[in-house]
């Protein structure tokens, strides 16, 4: 029986996944993402929506949207890139047009949700998401609750400034960021960043895989490119320790594929966390592609528990 279903709203395609009384895969559809106008694009979420109601034969069924990007819950309107849907009421509207709830959440709180109640986080009250890919996303949840914020953006790390030590220890220059700002973590951390630490250490940027598996083939450039990315990475670690201090820290994104990447980030905290505490646990998501579609399923049923949300 299907218990709950969730969407992945992304800049190439929309995936929708029903879920089982296991909050195991029932079945999914994938269509490409509508580029063409936003009426288009809202569209495209109801049909999804409407799917999922049909697949499980209810249509109280609890339905939540992972999206890429913000959300107000004070005024309704999107902050996203790369979709028609920025400034717009996309919740709203699909709640107008469907004449039914809908949960809309951040794609990386829906990331850190599923991994703490479901997934490698699951024994651990106080658990960090933290997503290291193209980009550095996160998300908090405290005994199994996500602390999204106003704007779904609780726990963005990614967009806060590497401390000026850490550049100036690393001789590193702060870097303009895709969200405008200078300095921020992503602009190393995400995959992109440790091919920039690469150019900076060998005059060229070879992507994460080369370097390391180098690395840890002894390449000692490539080794040095995998401490000063350590040291960046163990300042966020210092940086979330400082705000949530959280039991664990749960890897997701293409660079927690790298073999050993947990044991590097934890070796690089000594003498950066705050003398005499406890670091986290660093631990790899146990879901992969899945995570953002089963969070926002799980983000759903919640709202339907605490506030009655569905109709
Ligand atoms: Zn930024």
């Amino acid at each position: 029986m299907v218990r709950a279903g969730g969407i992945d709203l992304g800049g190439t395609k929309i995936e929708a996944t029903a879920f089982d009384d296991n909050w195991a895969v029932a079945e999914t559809k994938r269509i490409p993402t509508p580029q063409d106008s936003y009426e288009n694009l809202v569209d495209a979420l109801c049909e999804m929506v409407v799917w999922l109601e049909d697949v499980s034969g209810s249509k109280g069924l609890p339905v939540g949207v992972g999206i890429p990007g913000f959300h107000s819950k004070r005024t309704g309107k999107f902050l996203t890139a790369n979709l028609l849907a920025s400034g717009r009421t996309v919740h709203q509207d699909i709640i107008d047009k469907l004449g039914r709830a809908v949960t809309f959440e951040n794609d990386c709180n829906c990331f850190a949700l599923s991994e703490a109640i479901l997934g490698a986080g699951r024994s651990y009250s106080s658990v960090f998401g933290l997503i290291l890919g193209t980009g550095v996303g996160g998300g908090y949840c405290s005994n199994g609750t996500m602390i999204s914020g106003l704007n779904g953006a609780a726990g963005e790390y990614g967009h806060l400034g590497i401390p000026y030590t850490a550049l100036k220890d690393l001789e590193l220059d702060g870097l303009q960021c895709g969200c405008g700002r200078t300095g921020c973590y992503e602009t190393y951390l995400a995959g992109p960043g440790m091919s920039r630490l690469a150019k900076h250490v060998t005059g060229n940027a070879v992507d994460a895989q080369i370097i390391t598996t180098a690395a840890a083939a002894g390449d000692p450039q490539m080794q040095e490119v995998m401490r000063m990315w350590s040291r960046i990475a163990a300042e966020l670690v210092a940086a979330l320790q400082c705000t949530v201090d959280p039991d664990c820290i749960v890897l997701g994104g293409g660079l927690s594929k790298i073999p050993d990447i947990d044991r590097i980030i934890a070796q690089a905290l000594p003498g950066i966390l705050l003398d005499q505490t406890e670091p986290p646990e660093i631990i790899i998501a146990q879901f992969g592609d899945s995570s953002g579609t089963r969070g926002a399923a799980l983000a759903a049923t919640q709202n339907v528990e605490i506030l009655g949300e569905a109709l």
